[in-house]
Formats: structure tokens, sequence, C-alpha cells
């Protein structure tokens, strides 16, 4: 692990920190050249899947692979200046990349991801998921967000994403 200020590779833990539910284990550092602090984040994985982006008529257009930073800023967007704490995000993304590494590798949509992540906020803030359904689903007009609104309501989308 190279320090992030002078570059020399020898470091000396300072404290560790295990996050259970994360599934990970923080540690901060000191570097042995230059003395600066910094930390590091060892945490465990399966391996993730694929992701598919889908075009128009659900053609796949390109494969890529997960990124959790990625997903993250996507639903921190949708959350903007709502009383959601950064745990609570942390959490969410967590268990989204959880069901992920269950999938043994299997490919899965952007889609399903999206449907995973509004099922999540749902249950978080009522406003941060429409904001994240209207943005994700792409609706250009009322009666359509309604109608999606209104189907995320009873479930469907929810189900068909497990
Ligand atoms: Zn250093």
């Amino acid at each position: 692990m190279r320090c992030p200020y002078c570059g020399a590779s020898g470091s000396r833990v300072v404290d560790t920190r295990a996050d259970p539910e994360q599934n990970e284990v923080r540690r901060r550092r000191s570097c042995r050249v230059c003395g600066e602090r910094f930390s590091t984040v060892e945490r465990v994985r399966g391996s993730l899947p694929l992701v598919v982006k889908s075009g128009p008529g659900g053609i796949a257009l390109r494969r890529e692979p997960f990124d959790r930073a990625k997903l993250r800023q996507s639903i921190a967007v949708a959350c903007h200046k709502r009383p959601i704490p950064p745990a609570a995000l942390d959490r969410l993304v967590g268990a989204i990349e959880a069901r992920l590494e269950s999938r043994n590798g299997e490919e899965v949509s952007s889609r399903a991801i999206g449907e995973m992540v509004i099922a999540g906020l749902r249950e978080l803030d009522q406003v941060a998921y429409i904001r994240y359904a209207i943005v994700f689903l792409g609706l250009e007009d009322l009666a359509a967000v309604r109608d999606e609104i209104d189907r995320l309501l009873t479930g469907q989308v929810t189900r068909s994403a497990l």
C-alpha cells in the first residue's frame, strides 16, 4: 500500500476498525517515511457480476464491471439534502452489492440494479425514492411518472427484479 503523500510503500497500522455490517475493515496507517497518516479499507468480495446496459427494446448494448462508487454516487444524487445519514446509504449499497455477489458471477441488467435501489430508497425516504425512479426510469411526462409510481407502490417492479 503506497503512501498517497510520498509514494513510499512502508506503513504502520495505527488503528483497525471492523464494520461487520459492511463486511469490511478500515485501517488507519502511518507512513514509515514521511509520517503522514492515511486510511485503507479491506473488503471481502465474492465475484461481482458484469452489468448489462440495455437500449430500447431491451437489446444489450454493453457490459461493464459493477462499480460500487458509481452506484453510491447515483444514489447520493437522489438523496441530496434529504435527511438520510450517509451510513444508511452505505448500508443500501452494501446490501445491493451482497445480493450481486450471491449471483455467483451471473450477469445482471442495470435495470435490475436500479430496481433494487428504488426498492431500498422506498424504505428510506419517499422523496429520494421518487427522484431516483424518475431519473432512472427516464420518465418524460407526468402521467408516465404517476403510472410508474403506482406500479412501484404495488410492488410489481420490486418482485420482477428478484
Ligand atoms: Zn509517506
